[in-house]
């Protein structure tokens, strides 16, 4: 049980708790647990389960050999700074200042949650795509912005245009991009990012571009909302080592945006860590310095293990999505009877010995029902774990 007080009807903290007033952990956290607990393959939540580039984790220790072990400046290692300048030049052709354009923060969330807290004020509007992941609403309740959702459904997951244009207007403060998109794999396309820019301008919004996802797509390009004509200068692009690198423990992850913008969300993220991981910075400099073969290698390899989940959950009687991109695989339940994916995730380890993660945790309770049978399957596992997840789940429609 939570403490209990007057101050929990407002508190920011105690908005976070469950109604009984006790921690909720986040359903990543839950299914975890739940999958060490009865020993299930954890296709819940979303960390690969090999080591990434030797050269990416040799750095790390070398620089902890090297004495890289207190703080770094507060905008990050310049080895990293300029490594993500360079990177941003090398696949999108956008050119930026490392100095002034460029901020290393506590992984992508803390991009995001400082973000959010400096740029908006209570009552403004944020505007997200609905699934989102699950910090989305948290940190926008932290900073009592309004959260307003476009729906994305099923097949494709792309959002309506004219939803979009409703849903965008004077109040906006920020609109929350997710593409390549968790949970559902979905890969904007130009026509909707353009609009977005379009809409923006209009009604004078920030463009905030969680695009942590980039390098994983599979045979579709991503496109950097940044990269469009107009956006740069209203945009806050945001990505991370941990998911282009098999890092996500490390949490090196930054954002590029113009200063007006970069200024404002580093006075947040100085009193939020102040910084982080100096020896993995230049860790992660040395990965997005890695030639263009490891990308396209690092995606190649996650398309065949989506392409082994994805078969699998099909013969075992899920009706099944087809990502482009990411870590994840969603799987409609409802031809195994399902009428409710977190109960079905939460029996999972029991029935077939495997965990996974209902795609109702990211959306809100008003919408569920449009998403009630649907379970997001992580799919960035060895392929032998995969194959034995696969034949695990077979057995539920016998
Ligand atoms: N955004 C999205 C869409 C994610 O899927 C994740 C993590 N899986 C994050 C942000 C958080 O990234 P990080 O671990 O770098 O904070
Ligand atoms: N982003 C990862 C996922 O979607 C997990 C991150 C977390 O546990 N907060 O599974």
């Amino acid at each position: 049980m939570g403490v209990r007080g007057s101050w929990e009807r407002t508190a920011r903290g105690a908005m976070l708790l469950g109604d009984d007033g006790a921690l909720r952990p986040t359903i990543f956290a839950e299914m975890s647990a739940l999958a060490v607990a009865t020993g299930a393959i954890n296709l819940g939540q979303g960390f690969p389960d090999e080591d990434g580039p030797s050269e990416v984790l040799e750095a790390a220790r070398q620089a902890i050999s090297d004495g890289v072990n207190q703080y770094p400046p507060g905008r990050g290692l310049p080895v990293l700074r300029e490594a993500i300048a360079e990177h941003q030049e090398r696949f999108y052709g956008i050119r930026v200042d490392p100095d002034r354009e460029v901020l290393v923060t506590a992984g992508a969330t803390e991009a995001l949650a400082a973000s959010i807290l400096a740029l908006t004020d209570e009552g403004d509007q944020i505007v997200a795509f609905e699934p989102f992941y699950d910090a989305y609403a948290a940190v926008a309740a932290l900073a009592r912005a309004e959260l307003v959702t476009v729906p994305l459904r099923s097949p494709g997951f792309q959002p309506d245009l004219d939803e979009l244009r409703a849903a965008i207007t004077d109040r906006t403060r920020i609109i929350l991009v997710n593409s390549p998109h968790n949970p559902t794999g979905a890969v904007f396309g130009r026509e909707v990012l353009e609009l977005i820019v379009e809409l923006a301008h209009q009604h004078d919004a920030i463009i905030v571009t969680d695009e942590v996802y980039e390098h994983l797509t599979f045979g579709v390009e991503h496109v950097p909302v940044a990269s469009l004509t107009g956006a740069a200068d209203r945009t806050i692009t945001i990505s991370s080592g941990g998911k282009t690198f098999s890092t996500t423990g490390w949490k090196v992850g930054w954002l590029v945006a113009p200063p007006h913008l970069l200024e404002p969300v580093l006075a947040v993220k100085q009193y939020l860590t102040y910084v982080n991981g100096a020896p993995f910075q230049p860790a992660i400099a040395a990965g997005l310095r890695l030639p263009d073969r490891y990308f396209l290698e690092a995606a190649a390899t996650l398309q065949r293990k989506r392409d082994i989940l994805s078969a699998g959950l099909d013969a075992a009687g899920f009706e099944v999505g087809s990502p482009d991109a990411g870590y994840f695989v969603i799987a409609d339940a409802a031809p195994l009877g399902a009428v409710d994916a977190a109960a079905f995730c939460r029996a999972l380890p029991e029935l077939a010995g495997v965990a996974a993660v209902p795609v109702t945790a990211f959306v809100r309770e008003q919408n569920r029902a449009d998403y009630a049978a649907l379970v997001r399957f992580a799919f960035c596992k060895r392929e032998d774990v995969l194959e034995r997840a696969v034949a695990q789940l077979v057995g539920l429609s016998r």
